[in-house]
C-alpha cells in the first residue's frame, strides 16, 4: 500500500536499522500465525489453548533471555507475565497489558479463510483474533523483545540488569478470560498478584487504530469506557386458562415493558465525548463540520439527522450509545404451555452507563420508564461495574498522541469513549491504573475495522501492522526512558 513514513530522527525507533524493522516485522507475523492458530476460545470447551498461548509467549521470551512467569489460576487458564527492568530514576512502571482469549469462531458462517489457519492472503493475516487481540498481543511482546535485545546487545542480561535507555520497568500481563470477564485472567492478577499490573499507566486493546471520515485519518485513542449494570426484571401477572385472555398476562405486559425500555434515552455529552467531538469538528471541511457540531448541539432532531448522514450504520449506533446510558433488553422467557396464561415473565436487560451514572440511576431510570407497571415488577441487580476513565492530557495520553503524529503527520489523534467494557475495569478499578486503548494500526481506508472484532473475516494488514510496530516501541521506549 505503500504509504511507510520515515520515522523522524529523534525517536527511539530510529536508532533501529531498516533491515531489522523488517527481520521484526517477519518475526511478528510468525509469533501472530502462530498464536492465532492456537484456538484459545472463550469459553474454553475443554481449557488448555490460552494456557498453550501462555506459554507459546513465554516460549519466545526466554529465548530472549528473559524469564516470564506462567500464571495458571484455574486449570488450564494461562497468563503470562514478563518484567524489563529499568534503572529505577523515572518512577512507576508501564504496563503492556492484553489478552489471549477469543470468541468463538465458526468456519462454516462463512469464513474467507480458515478462522485457526492464520492464512496470509491479500495483504491480510486472517482469522480469529487477528484484531481482538492476537495481533496486539503479537506487537507488544515484539516491543518487549527489541528491548531485550538492547540489553543483550550490551552484554547485560535482560531477566536481570536495566535495559540500557530505561528509566522505567516496563511490564507484560497477557491474560485469560477477557471475553467472559477475566475472573481466570486479569481480574485475578489484580487481586492476587498485583505486582505483574501496578504501573503509573497501560496500554491496552481498542484504541489508537486509524478511522477515515471526510478524507482526514484519526485515531482515536480510548481513555475511557462505559459501565453496566444488567438487571433481570421479573414482571408479575396472573396465571390463568388462555381461552380467556386478561390484560395482565405477565408475557404481554413483559412486552409493554421491552418497549418502553428500548426508547433511546435522552443524550449527555460527557467531557471525553465533547473533547472527542471538537477535535472531530475542528479538523474536518466545512460541511462534514457543520455536522458535527448539530451532534454535539441541543436540537434533537438535528443531532439525529446529522449522525445519520455522517456515519454509517455501524458507527451511528456507536455514537448513539456513546451519547447517552443505553438500555438493550436481550432476554425475554415467558410461558410454561400454550393454553395457559403465564403469570411470571423475565426480561433481562443490558444498561450500559456513562461516566457520571451510577447503579443507583440507573435501576432510578429503569423504574421511571416502567411507569404504571413498576408495580407489578421486580428488578434485580445481577452483573455490575462502574465506567472507568483515564485522563485525556498528561504526560503518557500527550506522548500517546504525539507518537502518533510523529509517524503519520497528516493523523489526528483524539480521546474517545468506548461503548463496550474491556480488562482495563481490573487495572483500573483495583489497581487505579490508567488504562488506554492503544493498540497502533494505520488501517487501510477503506478496512471496516469495528466490524471484525467478533466478526466473520476477523483480519489485520500487514501494512498495519508494520506501520503499528515502531509506534508502540517510541511510546514505551519515550515513556520509559
Ligand atoms: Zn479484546
Amino acid at each position: 500500500m505503500g504509504h511507510y513514513v520515515p520515522v523522524p530522527a529523534a525517536l527511539p525507533s530510529a536508532a533501529i536499522a531498516p533491515a531489522e524493522w523488517d527481520a521484526a516485522h517477519a518475526e511478528l507475523l510468525v509469533l501472530l500465525r502462530d498464536l492465532i492458530r492456537i484456538p484459545s476460545i472463550n469459553p474454553p470447551d475443554p481449557p488448555g489453548p490460552e494456557l498453550d498461548a501462555a506459554r507459546h509467549i513465554a516460549a519466545t521470551f526466554h529465548a530472549e533471555g528473559l524469564e516470564p512467569e506462567v500464571i495458571e489460576p484455574e486449570p488450564g487458564r494461562g497468563n503470562v507475565v514478563a518484567r524489563l527492568r529499568g534503572d529505577g530514576t523515572g518512577g512507576d512502571p508501564l504496563l503492556l497489558f492484553s489478552h489471549l482469549d477469543v470468541v468463538p469462531a465458526n468456519a462454516a458462517d462463512g469464513w474467507t479463510h480458515g478462522p485457526f489457519d492464520a492464512d496470509v492472503a491479500d495483504g491480510y493475516v486472517w482469522g480469529r483474533g487477528a484484531v481482538d487481540m492476537k495481533g496486539a498481543v503479537a506487537l507488544e511482546v515484539m516491543v518487549v523483545v527489541l528491548l531485550a535485545r538492547r540489553a543483550r546487545a550490551a552484554g547485560l542480561d535482560p531477566a536481570r540488569d536495566p535495559i540500557p535507555g530505561l528509566r522505567r520497568d516496563v511490564l507484560f500481563a497477557c491474560t485469560a478470560d477477557e471475553e467472559a470477564g477475566g475472573t481466570a485472567g486479569a481480574r485475578w492478577l489484580a487481586d492476587h498478584r498485583p505486582e505483574t499490573m501496578r504501573a503509573a499507566g497501560a496500554l491496552n486493546e481498542a484504541g489508537g487504530v486509524s478511522v477515515e471520515l471526510a478524507g482526514r485519518r484519526f485515531y482515536p485513542i480510548q481513555v475511557a469506557e462505559k459501565g453496566y449494570e444488567v438487571f433481570r426484571i421479573h414482571v408479575h401477572g396472573t396465571w390463568g386458562h388462555g381461552s380467556m385472555p386478561r390484560d395482565d398476562n405477565a408475557a404481554v405486559m413483559a412486552a409493554e415493558v421491552v418497549r418502553r425500555l428500548a426508547v433511546p434515552g435522552e443524550p449527555r455529552l460527557t467531557p471525553v465525548m465533547r473533547q472527542f467531538l471538537d477535535g472531530l469538528r475542528d479538523a474536518l471541511p466545512p460541511e462534514p463540520a457543520s455536522l458535527v457540531a448539530a451532534i454535539s448541539g441541543d436540537d434533537p432532531r438535528r443531532r439525529e439527522a446529522a449522525i445519520r448522514s455522517l456515519c454509517d450504520p455501524m458507527y451511528a449506533r456507536a455514537l448513539q450509545a456513546l451519547l447517552r446510558d443505553s438500555i438493550s433488553p436481550d432476554i425475554i422467557a415467558a410461558g410454561i404451555k400454550y393454553n395457559v396464561i403465564p403469570g411470571e415473565a423475565m426480561v433481562e436487560i443490558d444498561c450500559r452507563t456513562l461516566p457520571g451514572t451510577t447503579t443507583d440511576d440507573m435501576r432510578e431510570e429503569v423504574i421511571a420508564r416502567l411507569g404504571d407497571l413498576a408495580p407489578s415488577c421486580t428488578v434485580e441487580l445481577t452483573h455490575s461495574a462502574p465506567p472507568v476513565a483515564a485522563p485525556a492530557s498528561g504526560e503518557l495520553y500527550d506522548l500517546l498522541a504525539a507518537t502518533i503524529r510523529a509517524h503519520d503527520p497528516d493523523g489526528i489523534p483524539l480521546p474517545v469513549m468506548a461503548p463496550f467494557a474491556t480488562d482495563a475495569k481490573a487495572t483500573t478499578l483495583t489497581l487505579g491504573v490508567p488504562t488506554y486503548g492503544f493498540t497502533p494500526l494505520r488501517l487501510d481506508p477503506e478496512e471496516r475495522f469495528l466490524e471484525r472484532f467478533h466478526g466473520v473475516d476477523e483480519r489485520v494488514g500487514l501494512e498495519a501492522l508494520r506501520w503499528g510496530l515502531p509506534v508502540l516501541y517510541d511510546v514505551v521506549a519515550g515513556f520509559c526512558g
